[in-house]
Parts: structure tokens; C-alpha cells; sequence
């Protein structure tokens, strides 16, 4: 049985990994993007951001001042549906204090506090199952500046491809440097309203490097990824070759009369972290397998 100081340990384990070294994915593009840009504005902002990177990882810094609010996704193994939100909810607030993480959680009205990134359904955990005999949890800790770039559109289905790649472009154009580019963009299509937002999310959980399994989505991936990069947005939004790192797109069946799309933006401080917890209590990063815990 996992106990929930095991599981304690691994939220603020995986909240340090996540807020202080970006997963190998994201490096590796922030690198091949600053080898590819060739005018000196972009080359210096990803100079910036790469020195930042580094400086966070030494220091076991936090790589931005907005640590986020924090999304978790805790998939179940077979006969291990345990009660993990306490165990989570007080990881977090312990890594509030030692790592420390920013208190970004508020009440949406009065605007109240807490102080220790909690309150009413924050942390938001999502909840899965799979036939593994571990659990496995994610977090991804995310910015204001890219998630307030979200958008959705419930397209007619008549609108189809062309209308998705339409939308898409739009939001992009209207973020500009708002979401800190170089960015990843999750897309979620179908579903509903509230499927295809969930979708554009969960995309962002998957390394830039993996293409969608089905083909045709996959080929949307690519084809946008290029597209988006001729805008000349470029990093921090200063012009250059490289407004995204990558275009990931999560896909659901929807009602033969809508055609749903979402669209998460997630900021070059791509921050996820993803642990397995074994039955004997055995932690083992699997995003961050290098860093130091704390
Ligand atoms: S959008 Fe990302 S990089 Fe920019 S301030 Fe927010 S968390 Fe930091």
C-alpha cells in the first residue's frame, strides 16, 4: 500500500523537477531554435532564455517568478484506487514553502488568498486509470501569461479543416508575444465545449517530439507547426523564424452537427513533470530522471 507521506514526497519532488529543469524535449528545441535563428533579436532573447534555464537548474531555481497554478493528472494502476488528494494538496503546500512556489491561487471574486496555493478545487487533479501496477502523476504548473491566451470556437461541421486552421492562426496572431514565445500550442478538436478545452490541455502533457498516432491529425501537427513559425512573431514576440516549439493536438468524436476546437497555449517555461509511485514506495522520475530531489 502507498502511504501518503510516499506520495507527499513525491508532490513536492515532482514540483521542484517541474519549476526548476524543463523536460529534455523543450531544451532540445529551445537549443535547435537558437542555433536556427540567424538575426540577432531572436538569437539574444533565446540566449536570455537559455542562460535563464541553466541558472534555474544550477541553483535549483525556479525558472520564472509565475511558478503557476498547478494541473495534476494522477493515473490509477489496477487495484490501486487510493485516496491521493490530501497527500497532494499538503505536497503542495509544503513546496510552496521550501522550493518556494509563488501563492498564485486566489478566489475569482474577491480575489482572497491563501497563501499556500490552495483553495477550492486547486490544486485541480484529473483523475485516470490503466492496467499498470503503479500510480502515475503529472503536473504541469501553468502561467497566467499563456493560459490567459486560451481560446475555443464551436465551429459548424461545413467549416471543417480550413476553419480549424483559420482559428488556430487568428489565436496565435492575436496572443503575439503575450503567452512568452517561443510556445507550445495544445489543440483539443471535437468532444463539446468543455472536451475539446480538457483536450487542448492534456496535449501539452505529450513531448513536442511524439506526433499524434493517427496520421491525418498528425499531418495537421506538422502542417501548423510550420504555418505558425512564417508569422514572425518570434521569441518573446520580437520578430524571428521561432514562435513554436511544437503543435501537439489531442482529438475526441463529436455530435455530427459541431465541430469543437481549443486551443491551450503553454509558455517556453514548459514546465511538466511526470513520477511513477511503485506499491513497495519507490519513486521514479520519469521526465526529470537526473535531477536532484529535494
Ligand atoms: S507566460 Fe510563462 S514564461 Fe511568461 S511570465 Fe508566465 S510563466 Fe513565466
Amino acid at each position: 500500500m502507498i502511504s501518503d507521506d510516499v506520495l507527499k514526497k513525491a508532490t513536492v519532488e515532482l514540483l521542484k523537477n517541474a519549476v526548476t529543469a524543463l523536460p529534455e524535449d523543450i531544451n532540445t528545441a529551445l537549443k535547435k531554435a537558437y542555433e536556427t535563428e540567424e538575426d540577432a533579436i531572436p538569437k539574444m532573447q533565446l540566449k536570455n532564455i537559455l542562460d535563464n534555464i541553466e541558472l534555474a537548474q544550477t541553483g535549483s531555481l525556479p525558472m520564472c517568478q509565475d511558478t503557476g497554478i498547478h494541473i495534476f493528472y494522477v493515473t490509477f494502476g489496477k487495484d490501486m484506487v487510493i485516496s491521493v488528494e490530501d497527500a497532494i494538496r499538503n505536497g503542495l503546500k509544503e513546496a510552496t514553502k521550501i522550493i518556494p512556489l509563488r501563492p498564485n491561487a486566489v478566489h475569482p471574486l474577491s480575489r482572497h488568498n491563501p497563501g499556500d496555493n490552495t483553495g477550492l478545487k486547486m490544486p485541480y487533479i484529473n483523475y485516470r486509470f490503466s492496467d499498470k501496477d503503479y500510480i502515475e502523476i503529472a503536473v504541469m504548473p501553468k502561467g497566467a501569461g499563456s493560459e490567459n491566451m486560451s481560446a475555443l470556437a464551436m465551429l459548424t461541421p461545413s467549416q471543417g479543416l480550413s476553419g480549424i486552421k483559420e482559428f488556430a492562426l487568428n489565436t496565435i496572431v492575436k496572443a503575439g508575444g503575450k503567452p512568452c514565445p517561443p510556445t507550445i500550442i495544445g489543440m483539443g478538436i471535437g468532444g463539446s465545449a468543455d472536451i475539446s478545452m480538457k483536450l487542448a490541455k492534456e496535449a501539452l502533457l505529450r513531448p513536442i517530439n511524439q506526433r499524434n498516432d493517427d496520421s491525418q491529425i498528425a499531418e495537421l501537427e506538422n502542417e501548423l507547426y510550420s504555418a505558425i513559425n512564417t508569422l514572425g512573431i518570434g521569441p518573446m514576440g520580437l520578430g524571428g523564424k521561432t514562435t513554436v516549439l511544437g503543435v501537439n493536438i489531442e482529438y475526441a468524436y463529436c455530435h455530427t452537427a459541431s465541430l469543437p476546437i481549443a486551443i491551450n497555449i503553454q509558455c517556453w517555461a514548459a514546465r511538466r513533470a511526470v513520477a511513477r509511485i511503485h506499491p513497495d514506495g519507490l519513486i521514479e522520475h520519469i521526465s526529470h530522471p537526473k535531477e536532484v530531489s529535494p
